[in-house]
């Protein structure tokens, strides 16, 4: 059996920004309470009690926009110093980073993902569903003082929507060329925006890869990281090119993770709701932490036989309640 030791923390579900594939405006959200969100300490005795001495070691702090909780230099410490954690990531938008970067650093964050969708300013506004000063300028120099602070490896998340920023593929793969980054690109997913994926589709990684190759050649590449991601080279480039092909390719057998919500919900898959654990109220309602981890060392064994429920991608829309930004994507 798969070694699921891998665990993505929502530090919180609300964004700055409305990315048009994840919670596009418009969208009715109805947005978690303060006191409905795990609190730093609360999420601090779930990892000592019950996470860590399951094995996970391995932690991501994501969103919604991780970098909106006031708390989130605290949390990155505190978990920074846990021992037996041996890996520590975020995926951010970017957008407060050039304020962040260092403290997050200093704090003991050491791998971050930055989504950056396109690398014309009317398309990247369009893209994060802003429609007023651009914010481009401020998430690249976000990316910049990260670069300069220290986090390696830094990667770059493009989910990559047809007739949005599909064009522009070549021209973001070759920020791996002088830079020692890695452009990670995404297939869109049903999750977030049924109707724009319905509109639009999704381009099959391999597709991607083709244009690349032609223009550069490609050899194979390797980068550290937890994800399913098949990692590419332009040939002499200092950085990488991952493929995330969620769609094209199930990736289900090599499964190491799950996703604990902000509010406390812990999931042992992305694409579907079955065996969900209410970690939050159970917590609150004082029952032992040692039956909490009994609840989730089940859960664990469970999760093979859930991975694959949600792979029906042609039902998801009706099936699936909640967007990335709710869930930890
Ligand atoms: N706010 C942070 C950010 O955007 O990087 C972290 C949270 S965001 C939900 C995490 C990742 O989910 C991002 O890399 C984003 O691109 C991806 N994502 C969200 N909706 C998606 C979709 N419909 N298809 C594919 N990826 C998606
Ligand atoms: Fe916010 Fe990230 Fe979702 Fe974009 S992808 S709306 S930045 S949570």
């Amino acid at each position: 059996m798969n070694r699921v030791d891998y665990l993505r923390i929502s530090l919180v579900d609300r964004c700055n920004f409305r990315c048009l594939y994840c919670m596009p405006e418009g969208t009715d959200l109805n947005f978690l309470h303060r006191s409905e969100i795990l609190s730093g300490e609360e999420l601090l005795s779930l990892l000592r009690q019950v996470f860590i001495p399951l094995g996970f070691t391995r932690i991501r702090l994501t969103g919604g926009e991780p970098l909106v909780r006031s708390d989130v230099v605290e949390i990155v410490r505190e978990i920074a110093r846990l021992p037996e954690v041996q890996d520590l990531a975020m995926t951010t938008n970017g957008y407060f980073l050039a304020d962040k970067a260092e403290e997050l650093y200093k704090a003991g964050l050491r791998r971050i993902n930055i989504s950056l969708d396109s690398l014309i300013m009317e398309t990247f506004d369009r893209a994060i569903g802003n429609k007023g000063r651009s914010c481009w300028q401020q998430v690249w120099q976000g990316i910049q003082v990260a670069h300069r602070v220290g986090f390696d490896p830094l990667k770059l998340n493009v989910v990559v929507i047809p007739g949005v920023n599909d064009a522009e593929v070549t021209d973001l793969a070759a920020l791996s060329i002088d830079r020692n980054w890695h452009i990670r690109f995404i297939e869109f997913m049903p999750v977030g925006n049924f109707q724009l994926f319905a509109k639009r589709g999704w381009i099959p990684s391999e597709q991607l890869q083709q244009r690349i190759r032609e223009r550069w050649g490609l050899t194979t590449g390797c980068v550290r990281g937890n994800g399913p991601a098949d990692v590419f080279q332009i040939p002499g480039a200092k950085g990488t090119l991952g493929f995330i092909s969620q769609m094209s390719e199930c990736f289900c057998d090599r499964c190491n993770r799950m996703r604990l919500s902000a509010d406390g919900w812990l999931r042992p898959c992305l694409l579907n709701e079955t065996g969900q654990l209410d970690l939050k109220t159970e917590l609150r309602a004082g029952v032992p932490m040692v039956q909490l981890r009994d609840r989730v060392r089940e859960l664990l064994l469970l999760k093979p036989e859930i991975n694959y429920q949600g792979r029906d991608f042609s039902n998801i829309g009706a099936t699936y309640s909640r967007t990335m930004s709710q869930i930890g994507g």
